[in-house]
């Protein structure tokens, strides 16, 4: 089999030689997306064996949550039907059986919902496939594929995912960080802001010598698309990642391989690369594009106020010694704020009509 790493590899040196170096949102898309060489393209990064784990594995808990947060929603939106439920980049699919077995509560749910799947990487297909099949999902490529109508959509751990600019600002004004190739090896560089430098916001002009700022227009161009639709067919978005809940200053542009910390240019194509969300830019740009938006909040206040320690105590009280101390460990690891209560926030969108969502009271 030829050596993917390596084939990624001489793609984005010659991209380099070609046009100069690649603004790293750039290089973001073809270290994990590009088809048949991107770290998503090419593997199942979850899990225990994997690079990371997410919160719909670590415990069925989220998911069922997520589940209720969609019939709750759903009545809200009036009960449509047929109405699209739809996930972001729903990885193996975990996230989505765990929220419609929790939804059996409400069998009309799952009579009018049709199941629909973004995604981009051709093993996780398989995986959700194996999980969803049942459902007869239909899978599209991207956002702006999917057909009109009544949606509730959901992405955990999608929007870190995709591309960011980043600037550096020096003692001449802001630069791009943009990858080279230096001595045959991919180098990081400055370069000549691109276009994007127009979407830096507000709290980054107090930028000093070295700062970063970053802007993602992959994340905003979501917000956009999001808030057309919403503003012009019922239905609501839940988003959950992680990120401050202002805008601010600094390099979030991380590297996992093996749940330990890779670096992003040796290890291109193979490890994942994620940066923390900006959910005010967010939520900006999608109420710009007619939607209500709602948070963001800290997931352990959000999973709280679905009431996730009730569930767990349920759970628990059905369990053995030992499961009993696992359902606590997960349910310490999504909510505490030391661990993933804090940092993961839910930020949600909605049609401008609906008032109030579940967990955003
Ligand atoms: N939601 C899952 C997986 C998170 S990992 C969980 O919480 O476990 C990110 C997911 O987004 C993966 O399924 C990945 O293949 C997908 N993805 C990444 N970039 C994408 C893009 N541009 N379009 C659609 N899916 C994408």
């Amino acid at each position: 089999m030829a050596d993917v790493p390596a084939l990624l590899l001489d793609l984005i040196k010659r991209r380099v030689a070609a046009r100069g170096p690649l603004d790293v949102a750039e290089f973001m898309q073809l270290a994990l997306a590009e088809p048949g060489l991107g770290y998503y393209a090419t593997r199942d990064p979850l899990g225990a064996r994997g690079d990371f784990v997410t919160a719909p594995e670590i415990s069925q808990m989220f998911g069922e949550l997520v589940g209720l947060w969609c019939i709750d929603t759903w009545e809200r939106l009036g009960q449509p039907e047929p109405f699209l439920l739809v996930e972001l980049g729903p990885g193996r699919g975990t996230l989505m059986a765990d929220a419609l077995r929790a939804a059996r509560v409400r069998p009309e749910f799952g009579r009018a919902m049709r199941l629909q799947l973004v995604e981009i990487s051709a093993p996780l297909r398989a995986l959700q496939a194996e999980q969803l099949g049942g459902f007869r999902p239909t899978w599209h490529d991207k956002l702006a594929d999917l057909p009109a109508g009544p949606a509730i959509i959901l992405g955990n751990e999608f929007l870190d995912a995709l591309p960011v600019h980043q600037f550096v600002m020096t003692e001449e004004g802001w630069r791009e960080r943009a990858v080279g190739v230096v001595d045959d090896h991919l180098a990081w560089v400055l370069a000549a802001p691109g276009e994007s430098l127009s979407l830096l916001r507000p709290e980054h002009r107090r930028a000093r010598p070295g700062d970063i700022a970053e802007v993602s227009p992959a994340i905003l161009g979501v917000a956009k698309q999001l808030g057309e639709r919403l503003a012009s067919a019922p239905g609501a978005a839940l988003f959950i990642d992680y990120g401050p809940a202002r805008s601010g200053l600094g390099d979030s542009l991380q590297a996992l391989r093996g749940h330990r910390p890779a670096d992003p240019l040796r290890d291109a194509g193979q490890a994942d690369l994620t940066a923390h969300v900006d959910f005010a830019a967010f939520a900006e740009a999608a109420r710009q594009a007619g939607a209500a938006a709602f948070g963001p909040v800290e997931q352990g206040a959000f999973l709280r106020s679905l009431g996730i320690e009730q569930r767990a105590a349920m759970l628990a009280e059905k369990a053995g010694a030992e499961d009993r101390a696992a359902i606590a460990a997960a349910l310490h690891r999504l909510i505490a704020p030391a661990q993933m209560g804090s940092l993961f926030k839910a930020l949600a969108l909605a049609s401008p009509d609906l008032p109030q969502l579940a967990g955003f009271a």
